[in-house]
């Protein structure tokens, strides 16, 4: 069967990388029928951020992306935080060190400290580890009175000094590791907490995780992770591994970082998120108005397409196109003018039932309260494919519900003439002779007015759009005219004229 699991550590707030992590799991497990698990790997107590599991929650669920266990979705191979299973850790230790695969090591921190001070490319491993003080160097008595004593020790793995392995990546093919260049990394901490290395080995193998995609980073344990799958003896049960592309700058000049995003100007987390220490805020795409289909559909062609060129894709397509053979090994551009491009796409595709509700909670805030839901559909219509965000929509739309504040007087200032003045008075008395209000008719008597008065339709379509709508932007302006109705629009002209 198929069981998958996203594995973050409450760390802070879930970047880009984090979110798709997640969902490429995620559509893997439904797309094979399988179980998505959340497990919080959250043995580092020195990197705790209090509420990041919370973020952690809050952020899936906005995605869409609902695991089917998980801490608030209990299952039958709980607990799913990792600091919830810690006795059940210590007995692998102790198991790998009887066989031969592990030691006790009893250095200090300032042990440790000195010898790093000493040699600066200082690490504990093969080539120097008799040296330390360990179970290995030290006479088996000595090694026993410590224990007993309750000397603190970590277990750390023993690498071997001279072997390659390898394991076939699912998205990378063969990929071959020397142990030797791998030191020997510490499984049990002082405290008795698992380092990561063993606490991901021995929860993937307790809850029966089919298959792992991770993040590129990774791979560089991957050679500490496949021995000790190996030296517990759980080799045949090994789950098959995915490492996901980098996500990259923009200009692809390596990996996407949190200061890429404040110094180009866009978010790289999925929610805001106030880191409780510093106080410092770091954008998300939520806040900033990204729907979450599209910021799911965008993360998704971040490393993965379908072959074909399309592009928009809901999450259920998602789910009944992914398959690992489409992820690519080449590091993924993250293009922001991209992902505004999916939002506007995204709320182009919305009904205006839907977008209905939104619109009038910002039209809200801006005090205008009467809205006539009829009114209200057709200017949506009008000006749905305008909206980047849907915040947009006040900027895009605020002058079908209120007199422009201000006119973009630059734009039509500079060649206003006497002529253009007598214009607009006139045409406020042909506009009164219309017997029917609508963009069919206000357009030709608009031009023909134009042509009997000698001057040209470019030079008066834009005074006339700027003083119904305030500036140089907006829908067709005949259609606008129609909306605003005969005398909002008489008014709104004799307003304007100077
Ligand atoms: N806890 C690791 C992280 O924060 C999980 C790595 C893995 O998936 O093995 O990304």
């Amino acid at each position: 069967k198929v069981r998958v699991r996203f594995a973050p550590s409450p760390t802070g707030g879930l970047h880009l990388g984090g979110v798709r992590t997640a969902l490429f799991n995620y559509l893997f497990a439904r797309h094979h029928g399988g179980d998505f698990v959340l497990r919080i790997e959250d043995t580092d107590q020195t990197r705790f951020v209090a509420g990041a599991e919370e973020y952690i929650t809050e952020c899936l669920a906005w995605c869409g992306i609902t695991p089917d266990e998980g801490p608030n979705e209990p299952g039958a191979y709980g607990p799913y935080r990792q600091s919830e299973r810690k006795p059940s850790y210590r007995q692998y230790a102790e198991q790998l060190v009887e066989r031969g695969h592990a030691y006790y090591a009893f250095d200090t921190t300032e042990e440790l400290e000195a010898q790093r001070k000493e040699h600066p490319n200082f690490r504990y491993a093969h080539e120097n580890r008799l040296t330390l003080r360990n179970s290995l160097s030290l006479p088996a008595d000595e090694t026993a009175r410590l224990l007993a004593e309750g000397h603190p020790y970590t277990v750390r793995i023993k690498m071997p000094a001279d072997e390659t392995v390898y394991f076939e990546d699912l998205i990378r093919g063969k990929v071959s590791f020397d142990t030797g260049l791998v030191d020997d990394k510490v499984l049990l901490k002082a405290d008795g907490m698992p380092t990561y290395h063993l606490a991901v080995v021995v929860d993937d193998h307790a809850m029966e995780i089919s298959h792992i995609f991770r993040g590129e980073e990774w791979l560089p344990s991957a050679p500490v992770h496949l021995l000790l799958w190996e030296y517990l003896g759980w080799k045949d049960e090994m789950p098959q591994w995915a490492h996901l592309p980098l996500i990259l700058k923009p200009d692809g000049n390596g990996k996407l970082s949190k200061r890429d995003g404040d110094r180009l100007g866009f978010p790289v987390y999925a929610m805001n998120w106030t880191d409780p220490k510093s106080g410092e805020l770091t954008k998300g795409f939520r806040e900033m108005g990204f729907l979450p289909d599209a910021f799911v559909n965008m993360l998704a062609l971040l490393g993965w397409n379908d072959g074909t060129e399309q592009e928009l894709f809901t999450l259920n397509e998602l789910i009944s196109k992914f398959s690992v053979d489409r992820v690519s090994k080449a590091g993924a551009k993250f293009d922001f003018e991209k992902a505004k491009w999916f939002n506007q796409e995204w709320i182009k595709a919305l009904d205006n039932s839907s977008l209905a509700p939104k619109v009038k909670d910002i039209l809200t805030a801006h005090g205008v309260d009467h809205i006539d839901a009829q009114y209200l559909d057709v200017v949506l219509t009008l000006v749905k494919e305008r909206l980047t965000f849907l915040d947009d929509f006040w900027a895009q739309a605020s002058f079908f519900f209120v007199r422009p504040l201000q006119y973009d007087a630059d734009a039509i200032k500079p060649k206003w003439s006497a002529d253009k003045t007598k214009f607009f008075e006139n045409i406020e008395e042909e506009f009164g002779r219309l017997d029917e209000w609508s963009a069919q008719h206000i357009e030709p008597s608009f031009k023909e007015k134009i042509a009997s008065s000698g001057m040209k339709v470019g030079e008066l379509m834009l005074p006339f759009r700027v003083m119904l709508v305030g500036g140089k932007f907006g829908p067709d302006v005949f259609k606008i005219a129609e909306l605003l109705g005969k005398d909002e629009t008489i008014a709104r002209i004799k307003t304007a004229l100077p």
